[in-house]
């Protein structure tokens, strides 16, 4: 009973590649809600001067930096693409500080609710601040349909993209809510507009009771 407007509900989205997350976003963005972006903190973190961006050229030399001084994401997404361990390496160095960033301006939202776009939310990621978590679900072949249409990919590459994800029961699993995006894009803003009325009902409601 203690809500007050200064405590915004949080609620974290996710989904696989090309499920729809930005889709998702942008049709909530449209109806005022503001959406923060793991992935935009992400690219601010590396922005020169920066400590994150420093210890990533501690970690994996100059030879992920342009000639600029800033980072060659793409050099650096083929180094984690082929192993594990400097994908863990990346994350360790990157995640704490996306999180924190993100908190940060979460919290000190002015609307009665925020969206947290996250696309590699698992168990394990410490989102436990967020109230809810909203996936945007399909299944894998409209997955890999989208992927290959949006991004011109091989369908064998558009393949090994996706098996690296979180497999989508375990996605699902943590789900409060799912939008299933294998419908039309009508079929989707229906669903953005319902769950848009509940989460208004929930923020102005006791939700952390
Ligand atoms: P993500 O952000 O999860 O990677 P996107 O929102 O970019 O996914 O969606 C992947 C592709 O599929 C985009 O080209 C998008 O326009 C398209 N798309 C999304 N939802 C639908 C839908 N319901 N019907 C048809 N195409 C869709």
């Amino acid at each position: 009973m203690d809500t007050s407007p200064s405590d915004p509900l949080l609620v974290a989205l996710t989904g696989g590649i090309a499920s729809g997350k930005s889709t998702v976003a942008d049709r909530f963005a449209a109806l005022g809600v503001p959406v923060l972006d793991a992935d935009v903190v992400a690219r601010e973190l590396v922005e020169p001067p920066s400590t994150a961006l420093e210890a990533i050229v501690g970690r994996f030399g100059t030879g992920v930096l342009q000639p600029d001084g800033r980072l060659d994401r793409r050099r650096l997404r083929e180094r984690i693409f082929a192993d594990p361990a400097e994908r863990l390496a990346l994350e360790a160095i990157l995640h704490p500080a996306i999180r924190h960033t993100l908190r940060d301006r979460a919290i000190a939202l002015p609307d009665a609710y925020g969206l947290i776009a996250i696309p590699l939310l698992n168990e394990a990621s410490g989102y436990d601040w967020v109230d809810r978590v909203l996936v945007v679900d399909a299944p894998r072949a409209v997955q890999l349909e989208r992927l290959v249409r949006r991004d011109g990919l091989s369908p064998a590459l558009a393949e090994s993209m996706l098996d690296a994800q979180l497999g989508r029961e375990r996605r699902l699993a943590l789900a409060d809510d799912v939008i299933d995006n294998t419908g039309t894009p009508a079929e989707l803003d229906a669903q953005v507009h319902r769950l848009h009325a509940r989460y208004l009902e929930l923020a102005t409601g006791a939700h952390r009771a």
